[in-house]
């Protein structure tokens, strides 16, 4: 987080009831009602929140902080708040910039960080199983001492979890090359309000059978359900990586090279996707595949 509350300035209003709080100690989840827990899960980097965190006010005090640790304990909490008619918000590493993932008053904020299992690499199907409160690096080292990359680098990268990156609908540095978190994404567990647990999509690589479901979940924020396990493509690593830095003379000239070079990254996509000529393809057509792309390429990275 930016900034710290000042210590001994916190004055929280009452908890939770003691009713909520004895269902879900029956319910077998572990929740936390101290001031300071409150007082930082009453925010994420939404700047409008920041300036007040100095002065010690806190504008929307949850009424409990429940730690999940499995997609039971969100079950059970959701059960138990929909039993109360009380309000949960979803909370991962809570870097959104939007104050999505600040609570209401007197809610239920809930902590999915404790949802910290890398679960399988399935190097057949190229697909990483993974629970939701994984964060960024973690991930990332796991499949990368596997040689694999998800390529999902938001500049939030250290501070949101996975779970963030999907209900956010988020987007990193390298998307032109490997998607948007949309593109990734092949299947998710999620929890419905009553606590109902769904499974969609499926463990392979591609789906070809009905509507994509996932594409609801996707981006929703954590108000159609909470996402508690995905399943993401993962890539090859690049057996080397290079960057660069370009200079231009006017923002509208960078902005149009950039156009540019992500039409020619596509082309490139598209000719490295294609299937190698059959048989009955003549090397020409071959040959002129490769050389578009090339000079498509290297007319694209020329200095500007
Ligand atoms: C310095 C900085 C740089 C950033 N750069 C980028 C960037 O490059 N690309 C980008 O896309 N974003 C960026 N962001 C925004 C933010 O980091 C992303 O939106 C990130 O994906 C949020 O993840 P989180 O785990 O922190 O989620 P949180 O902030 O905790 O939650 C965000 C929203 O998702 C919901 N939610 C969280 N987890 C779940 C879940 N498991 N199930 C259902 N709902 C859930 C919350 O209720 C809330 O509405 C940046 C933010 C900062 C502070």
């Amino acid at each position: 987080m930016p900034n710290h509350y000042p210590s001994g300035a916190l004055v929280a209003p009452d908890p939770a009831s003691s009713v909520l709080l004895d269902e879900l100690i029956r319910a077998g989840v572990s929740f936390d009602v101290s001031t300071s827990t409150r007082a930082e899960h009453a925010r994420d980097w939404w700047p409008r929140l920041i300036p007040d965190v100095a002065s010690g006010h806190v504008e929307n005090w949850p009424g409990v902080v429940v730690r999940t640790h499995s997609t039971s304990d969100v079950s059970a909490t959701l059960r138990v708040a929909q039993d109360h008619r009380v309000g949960v918000t979803a909370q991962g590493g809570r870097s959104g910039v939007g104050g999505g993932a600040v609570p209401t008053p007197g809610s239920i904020a809930l902590d999915l960080t404790g949802l910290r299992e890398v679960i399988a690499l399935d190097a057949t199907s190229s697909t990483v199983r993974v629970q939701v409160g994984v964060f960024g690096p973690d991930l990332e080292r796991f499949v990368r001492a596997l040689g694999y990359t998800v390529g999902h680098l938001p500049q939030s990268f250290d501070l949101a979890t996975v779970g963030g990156w999907i209900a956010c609908r988020g987007a990193g540095q390298y998307s032109n090359r490997y998607g948007k978190i949309e593109d990734m994404v092949r299947a998710l567990t999620v929890v419905l309000a009553g606590g109902e647990v769904v499974v969609l999509g499926g463990h392979g690589p591609r789906q070809a059978v009905g509507p994509d479901l996932l594409q609801l979940f996707i981006g929703s924020e954590g108000t159609l359900g909470i996402i508690t396990e995905a399943t993401l493509l993962v890539h090859a690593l690049a057996p080397s990586e290079q960057r660069g830095a370009f200079s231009f003379v006017s923002f509208v000239k960078a902005w149009r090279r950039v156009g540019e070079s992500f039409n020619v990254t596509r082309t490139r996509r598209y000719f490295a996707s294609t299937t190698k000529p059959s048989p009955g393809e003549t090397s020409t057509s071959k040959d002129a595949r490769s050389s578009c792309s090339t000079r498509a390429i290297h007319s694209s990275l020329k200095p500007p």
